[in-house]
């Protein structure tokens, strides 16, 4: 394999060298949205540092395993367990069923992800579809002893894991003590694994279980899901800073508790996107959505920029004074990079070795952005070539004006053919390249997705 890459580990706080678990290939989890609303931009940064990070560990020639999930099973208004059911809520604001509330957002979810031009995941997950998994995760904890039963419902016993905490080095209460109390609770860090409905209680969406009829924690999906599709340990796992003190302590405990062992080898937390001196945040009702940005005439990928120029742990100051420098930016490098010779399709190997090391070094892409625009200045014989391949990490389809240049009819085959692969009808995708070829265009298969170039 390639070069060292280094990983700031939330784990340990400090910066570490990624080993993979299995050779040549990365296995990561996300922690995705939860679907009663509208995306807002601050939860994009977290899906571009994402694919940021997806794309250095395949611009290095990893193979990258992806899990988003999708949480369509209500959870309560606070991380911890206190609460109304923010899916309820939302259904009954809307008069629609929870699921269609779900359904509904979780492809307006998609379409934002497309229009940033993030490299779908290998699998998004939704909860409801794990339910029996779940269950069983619960029942193999309350087995090895890590619960208790108080009002009904099944509590995770933090007291029986003594590494409770280590994440954030916090004492348990100090992350709890904002929310209200659970009179259920031995400790106010002990969590619900599995609520059992009361009669008077209006949750519609319930299950049977062991324990009587009611539905999961919140934190229980993400340690079953994650094992269920990566297996019992994997090397990385994303989120917000947010989630680091109750969301993830819990699925440690919960994942580490089940399996006897660590469950992720590396955590990466990115910071907030702020707005003055506020985080953006669904709850609090002034967000920013992608459409917001579009109806203001940006493109998502003016935002895409923005985000490379503020490192991941570091808080981004977002104003709509910094989008339109950012859709400058792109502007201009577009412009000139349509003026650049394109003859020599090699890129610079000493630029790109210079790449290689600023986002291996816990992704400095501010850095890597700034090497960009010197070779954009420099304009050598090989620039075009040199930016296009660091634009496999950036995503900005800096050649986008030469795809649009592309004959309708020529993009429509290219469409077909990669519908046609979906399916696994090579026959079909062979005679579409054929006609392809005989357009005067060939092929460009990558990890990144398929495009064509004239011949
Ligand atoms: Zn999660």
């Amino acid at each position: 394999m390639s070069e060292k890459i280094q990983l700031f580990n939330t784990l340990g706080k400090e910066k570490q060298e990624f080993i993979p678990l299995n050779k040549g290939q990365v296995r990561m989890y996300s922690c995705g949205p939860t679907v009663y609303s509208y995306i807002h931009i601050g939860n994009h940064r977290h899906n571009l540092v994402d694919d940021f990070l997806k794309r250095m560990f395949l611009f290095n020639k990893y193979e990258v395993i992806h899990i988003i999930n999708i949480t369509d099973v209500g959870h309560l208004t606070s991380d911890a367990d206190e609460g109304e059911d923010k899916m309820e809520k939302a259904a009954r604001k809307e008069q629609k069923s929870p699921l269609e509330i779900a359904e509904y957002y979780t492809q307006s979810f998609f379409d934002d992800l497309a229009q940033l031009n993030i490299i779908p995941a290998t699998q998004y997950p939704r909860a409801t579809a794990y339910i029996a998994e779940q269950i069983e995760m619960i029942k193999e904890l309350e087995k090895k002893g890590y619960t208790y039963h108080a009002g009904g419902n099944v509590y995770f016993d933090t007291e029986k894991f003594p590494e409770y905490g280590s994440l954030t080095n916090k004492q348990h209460t100090e992350a709890y003590s904002r929310t209200g109390k659970d009179p259920n609770k031995k400790n106010s860090q002990d969590f619900v694994l599995w609520f059992t409905k009361s009669k008077y209680e209006h949750h519609a969406q319930v299950w049977d279980s062991p324990w009587g009829t009611g539905y999961p924690g919140w934190h229980i999906e993400c340690s079953t899901m994650s094992r269920k599709l990566l297996g019992d340990q994997f090397d990385i796992h994303t989120g917000g800073v947010d989630l680091q003190p109750v969301h993830h302590e819990n699925e440690i405990a919960q994942s580490n508790c089940a399996i006897g062992k660590r469950a992720v080898n590396y955590w990466v937390h990115n910071e907030f996107l702020v707005v003055g001196k506020e985080k953006m945040a669904k709850s609090s009702g002034g967000f920013l959505t992608l459409a917001n940005l579009k109806k203001e005439g940006f493109d998502p990928l003016d935002f895409r920029y923005l985000c490379l120029l503020t490192h991941y742990r570091k808080q981004l100051q977002y104003s709509t004074e910094a989008l339109v420098s950012a859709r400058n930016a792109v502007k201009n490098i577009r412009k000139r990079l349509s003026t650049l010779p394109k003859e020599n399709k090699t890129a610079d190997a000493a630029s790109i070795a210079k790449f290689r090391t600023l986002i291996n070094d816990d992704l400095n892409l501010p850095q890597a952005v700034a090497l960009l625009q010197e070779v954009l200045q420099e304009g050598s014989e090989n620039a075009y070539a040199t930016i296009l391949e660091m634009d496999k990490v950036f995503g900005l389809c800096l050649d986008k004006e030469e795809q649009l240049a592309i004959p309708q009819e020529v993009r429509e085959l290219l469409n077909k053919r990669t519908i046609a692969r979906k399916e696994k009808n090579w026959k079909e995708s062979d005679t579409l390249r054929d006609l392809i070829l005989a357009k005067g265009y060939k092929i460009l298969d990558s990890s990144t997705g398929t495009t064509v170039e004239k011949i």
